[in-house]
């Protein structure tokens, strides 16, 4: 099930997206919800970001192929961050180009949706919190990273949190294609399976730091390929069983 989340008159509502087609629903989307008689269409609507976490846990190295690309030793743990809330951004938003930073790089990313609090939970009960899947794009200031030593400002400025188009609920984790299309031009392809760390172990160990809430969202590392955007750029990121991510790039 997709589950989108849109403007209808000013009102922020949710859908289930089918065949095109969106159907409003009527509850709580982490607790139970049905489905109602009003319809969208898919094309026409204005999409938001699908939650409003109040944190984005994001994972810095978790791809065997990008640790092999930077010429790293693979993890013993996973090295995680924090991107704010306020950065982020719905599908089709534009991403704005910050003035103070010389090279915006997108990554492509799998990003998990937290269903209801979790905390310390083990890896094998991990999925039971998980509401579903999103295509997250992990937007970076590089050069203020290498700059800065750590990781705050680089990751941080409004619009650097891509998130969407909606959140899928059934998702292989087994085998999950990821790409990166800038301008169409396919610059990141791999696969989940390359995980370093898993979607339950993941879970599992950064709830065993923070209390997970929900609508929370673990973005789980990305592949190969990372690369730079100019204003006037087109991204979009894919996990195949979700759908494509799509932002534009204009100066902030
Ligand atoms: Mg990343």
């Amino acid at each position: 099930m997709r589950i989108v989340r849109f403007i209808v008159g000013k009102r922020p509502t949710y859908g289930v997206v089918e065949d095109g087609v969106v159907r409003e629903i009527r509850g709580d989307i982490f607790g139970r919800f049905s489905v109602t008689a009003k319809t969208h269409s898919l094309k026409r609507i204005r999409f938001l970001a699908p939650v409003e976490p109040s944190k984005i846990v994001a994972v810095g190295l978790n791809y065997r192929d990008h640790a092999e690309e930077l010429k790293q030793d693979v993890p013993e743990e996973p090295i995680i961050f924090l991107k704010p809330p306020t950065a982020v951004l719905p599908h089709r938003g534009k991403i704005l180009y910050p003035k103070p930073c010389g090279r915006l790089d997108y990554e492509a990313e799998l990003g998990i949706v937290i269903k209801r609090t979790a905390r310390a939970v083990s890896a094998e009960r991990a999925l039971r919190y998980v509401l579903g899947y999103v295509c997250c794009n992990d937007v970076t200031a590089r050069d203020l990273q290498r700059k800065d030593g750590q990781w705050t400002r680089a990751k941080s400025f409004n619009t650097f949190a891509p998130i969407g188009p909606w959140i899928e609920t059934e998702l292989d984790l087994s085998d999950a294609p990821i790409r990166a299309y800038l301008n169409g031009v396919i610059r990141q392809d791999s696969n989940i399976n390359n995980f370093i760390f898993d979607v339950p172990y993941l879970i599992h160990f950064i709830s065993t730091v923070m209390t997970l809430y929900p609508g929370d969202v673990i973005s789980t590392g990305t592949p190969s390929g990372v690369g730079p955007m100019q204003p006037g750029d087109t991204i979009e990121i894919e996990v195949e069983g979700i759908g494509r991510l799509s932002n534009t790039i204009v100066r902030g």
